[in-house]
């Protein structure tokens, strides 16, 4: 019997909802059978919550059991139709900024895919704050939606500092930028901006960018090439689904949350509601979420006899899911429960599996963290030059754009002129209109010849166009030391 670490640490645990509690309960036996003491929070959250009336999903004392404690075992949250708009999940993220989602994806003993035997071992780091993931959506005109995508330098630079000093410390040889700056270019081109930026500051880490609808392919073509992929929201969010298909499913893929002072652990995977209550789930995705806060809490020795204990129960066969039996074409009914697989694990405590380990997982060392290079102090932007470059107003209108164009063009005043319109970010006025109307469309308005507009006069302008039309928004076109800070209209 291991003896129990005299340390007792305290999480709070979130059994969730559907197979939440199920797998949540096999992680917490199998830790306090591995000997470490923690001092379980109980907390709610998710469906039950919502269901109450709190249109947070998440009740203010599981906020502040995650305040006391800093670190979270969760299990999934549903978020019931109806019951408010936002997920749970996103709202735990952003509540305690834990802008780093690690998922590693790594070959297992006992678990055969396409790619066995290619060694694929790789961690997708995904930021998991910003992006369109910041939930900033309007609707412009009943059938017109739009979302704001949003990427910051602080943002981008925390999540990539994470992923070069995961690199570094598990002893990773290469770190992968995953982007869209081919198309979105000040968006997704911002984040590979910075990559390029610190990747300087690792010369012992190769850096490489790849456009991210490459990585989706080559992940599926010769997934075993990449090692830490470092992407933006829901590029992360996609291809961290497809890596966890890569070895062997949503019951195997375990994902950590990091921030600055909380980090939450939970599995890939949702609530799977209908084998909820049933005893079949495999518990394996969150164990090894478990296994992952062992870590960040200090027990990496722990953490390393339950990693060994579930992959040499994995490797043995003779504890295998429904799950895994399904994919196998094994006997369904002769399948392991959740708590028989649980038990196999707490058997194998000790036991090391046979199939060697490319490498452990490292608890992050604070001291290898480095000073950053974002600087919001007011000096910083005074020493930056802007100027205003004009307006661009968004409309809805129904006039044919023959009509719509000259009449935007007939109030810009002395100090604007109409450069053009545009419908989609496709330009459509002056010149040969283009593609199909949804009856929305930007006016482009920049400074006319010699002028200098001022704030006032972008409300002006903005007052003369509300005369005659429904404008719906507004973005003010700036240039910064003289880099124009907008793009220009598709066909302009
Ligand atoms: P899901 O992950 O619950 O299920 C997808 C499929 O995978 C189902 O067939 C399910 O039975 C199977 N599956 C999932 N986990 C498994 C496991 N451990 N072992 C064996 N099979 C497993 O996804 P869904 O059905 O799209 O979502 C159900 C609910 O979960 C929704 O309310 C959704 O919002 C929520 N959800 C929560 C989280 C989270 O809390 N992080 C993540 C995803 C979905």
């Amino acid at each position: 019997m291991p003896t129990t670490s005299p340390v007792r640490h305290r999480v709070t645990v979130i059994p969730g909802d559907g197979v939440g509690p199920e797998i949540v309960h096999s992680a917490m036996r199998i830790i306090e059978a591995a000997g470490v003491a923690i001092a379980w929070e109980e907390a709610a959250a998710g469906a039950a919550v919502f269901r109450a009336g709190d249109t947070s999903g998440v009740p203010r004392e599981t906020r502040d059991s995650i305040e006391r404690t800093r670190v979270a075992l969760k299990g999934p949250l549903e978020t019931p139709v109806g019951f408010g708009e936002k997920s749970a999940n996103v709202t735990l993220r952003k509540l305690f900024e834990t802008y780093a989602n690690v998922r590693p994806a790594r070959e297992l003993p006992g678990v055969p895919t396409r790619y066995a035997g290619e060694g694929i071992d790789l961690v997708i780091v995904r930021e998991n704050i910003e992006d369109l993931y910041a939930g900033i959506e309007h609707l412009e005109t009943p059938d017109v939606a739009q979302g704001l995508k949003l990427i910051t330098r602080k943002g981008s630079e925390k999540i990539i500092r994470y992923a070069f000093e995961l690199a570094r410390r598990e002893g990773r040889s290469k770190v992968t930028a995953a982007t869209k700056a081919n198309i979105m270019k000040l968006t997704e081109g911002l984040f590979k901006r910075v990559f390029e930026e610190l990747a300087t500051e690792y010369p012992g880490i190769r850096a490489e960018h790849l456009i991210i609808d490459n990585v989706a392919h080559q992940l599926v073509k010769d997934p075993a090439q990449f090692d830490v992929i470092v992407t933006t929201n829901l590029n992360g969010d996609i291809i961290s689904d497809l890596a966890s298909g890569l070895v062997g499913g949503l019951g195997f893929a375990a994902s950590g949350n990091y921030g600055d002072d909380v980090a939450i652990f939970e599995a890939v995977h949702g609530s799977a509601p209908k084998y909820a209550g049933k005893d079949v789930i495999n518990p394996t995705a969150l164990i090894l979420s478990s296994v992952m806060l062992l870590r960040h809490i200090g027990e990496g020795a722990a953490a390393d006899r339950i990693e060994d204990a579930v992959l040499a129960t994995l490797e043995s066969g003779a504890a295998v899911t429904q799950d895994l039996a399904r994919q196998t074409g094994g006997d369904v009914e002769q399948a392991t429960s959740t708590s028989g697989f649980t038990d196999a694990v707490i058997g194998n405590l000790g036991r090391a599996p046979m199939a060697t380990l490319a490498r452990r997982a490292r608890t992050p060392d604070p001291t290898a963290s480095r000073l950053p290079r974002w600087d919001y102090s007011v000096g910083h932007y005074a020493a930056i030059s802007r100027a205003l470059v004009g307006l661009d107003i968004m409309l809805e209108s129904d006039l044919p754009i023959e009509e719509l164009g000259p009449s935007l063009a007939a109030v810009a005043g002395d100090t604007f002129r109409l450069e053009g319109v545009a419908s989609r970010g496709t330009h459509v006025y002056p010149g040969e209109a283009v593609g199909d109307s949804v009856r929305w469309y930007t006016a482009r308005y920049v400074a006319a010849e010699g002028r200098e507009p001022r704030g006032r006069d972008l409300l002006d302008l903005l007052g003369r166009v509300a005369e005659h039309h429904r404008w719906t928004h507004v973005e003010r076109l700036q240039s910064f030391d003289g880099e124009l800070g907008y793009t220009a209209s598709q066909g302009a």
